[in-house]
């Protein structure tokens, strides 16, 4: 925005016709003779984001609180970018939206060929992000960087080197989450986005369902050893299962927190989130649209609300959950983490029903189909 001069007002300006400055793809020219107020806005915050990033790499200030900062920075910048694109935003234009987006798929685009010129395989790239991996040995991503900054005159960072990452294909209701993955860094921490893990109306012990498969991984130090340890990891949850068949969970681990969207009165489906509403409601508790409801699910297919869920505020610490819908959801984390391995919801369902009925088990869950090339 601030390179190119985006802004409501020096979009398709009247004193300009000649510019140089035009939106790829789109016939949009920009102004070159006045600075846009966008552009006058956000160049003292890149600026100061910019000092913050690199006074977190100096040891003369607090890294953390450096951070903190420059990600707050961050936070405001991409407000401003998202309010561009806001309907009835009071000075918005919509021009100005697809020009950034115009601006960045260009940019993007360019970075691709700048690495694949100087031997770079592409595995992935979104928005602002580029995966790369080196033909060579003795890459310099470093000079990756330089390079692609030279070429597209937006500066560059490099935020790290990988020793695996997995990307996970895109759920199928899940539109706007195309930014699904994990992975390893050198120095041994961990990567990751778009999963349940990362989501605060996941119950804990669902959560520990992901951090014990990812332990797991994390073993691995390269890709080869990964593809080992994959069937380890997906054998994790055997002891998830286990907790939950023989009830050796706090109920506490077991909440489903949902934010409402709309009165109890307006459900359409007898979902979770509808019974647990109606006991609510039972309790005198109304609950407005944008408030959460918590509960454990005692059962699941029972047509009557009342024995479907137990809300938190209800929960005496005797009731009985919902033992095959806790698996199932255990089967669900694991599955988002392991699906490109070929490890399914059904099949990982089924192990786990085997344990519940103590059927005859075998040494380790298998994959259904062992699909390649999905970890790098
Ligand atoms: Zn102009």
């Amino acid at each position: 925005m601030v390179k190119y001069n985006i802004s409501p007002e020096t979009m398709l300006c009247d004193c300009c016709y000649d510019s140089h400055i035009n939106v790829p793809q789109l016939d949009y020219h920009i102004c070159y003779r006045n600075i846009g107020l966008l552009p006058e806005v956000l160049k003292p915050i890149i600026f100061r984001r910019f000092c913050f990033k690199a006074m977190a790499k100096n040891k003369k200030h607090d890294p953390a609180i450096c951070k903190e900062i420059q990600q707050a920075w961050k936070w405001v910048l991409i407000v401003c970018f998202g309010y561009t694109g806001y309907r009835n935003a009071r000075f918005g234009r919509i021009e100005c939206h697809e020009s950034i987006t115009a601006f960045a798929r260009d940019i993007l685009l360019d970075a691709v060929k700048v690495s694949e010129q100087v031997g770079y395989k592409v595995l992935h790239g979104i928005i602002d992000s580029l995966w790369v991996k080196a033909n060579k040995k003795n890459s310099d991503p470093f000079k990756l960087s330089r390079m692609i900054s030279k070429k597209t005159g937006i500066k560059v960072d490099v935020e790290g080197r990988y020793k695996w990452i997995v990307f996970l294909p895109n759920k199928q209701f899940d539109v706007g989450a195309l930014n699904r993955y994990y992975g390893l860094f050198n120095d041994g921490k961990l990567k990751v986005r778009g999963i349940e893990l990362r989501q605060r109306n996941t119950p804990d012990f669902l959560r520990d369902v992901q951090r014990n498969i990812l332990n797991v991984l994390k073993e691995a130090n390269n890709t080869k050893e990964f593809y080992d340890l994959v069937s380890v990891a997906a054998n994790t949850i055997l002891d998830s299962g286990k907790r939950v068949i023989d009830s050796m969970n706090e109920l506490n681990k077991l909440v489903f927190k949902n934010r409402i969207s709309r009165y109890v009165t307006e459900y359409k489906v007898n979902n979770l989130v509808k019974s647990a509403l109606l006991q609510l409601r039972d309790l005198g508790i109304q609950v407005e649209p944008g408030q959460y409801v918590q509960y454990i699910v005692t059962n699941e297919h029972s047509r009557n609300y009342k024995n479907r869920v137990c809300v938190v505020e209800s929960i005496t610490g005797d009731e009985k959950i919902d033992v095959d819908y806790y698996l199932r959801q255990i089967a669900k984390c694991a599955e988002s983490l392991l699906i490109p391995f070929g490890y399914t919801l059904e099949n990982l369902k089924n192990y786990l029903l085997k344990l519940k009925y103590k059927e005859k088990m075998y040494g380790s869950i298998l994959p259904r189909v062992r699909i390649k090339q999905t970890c790098f």
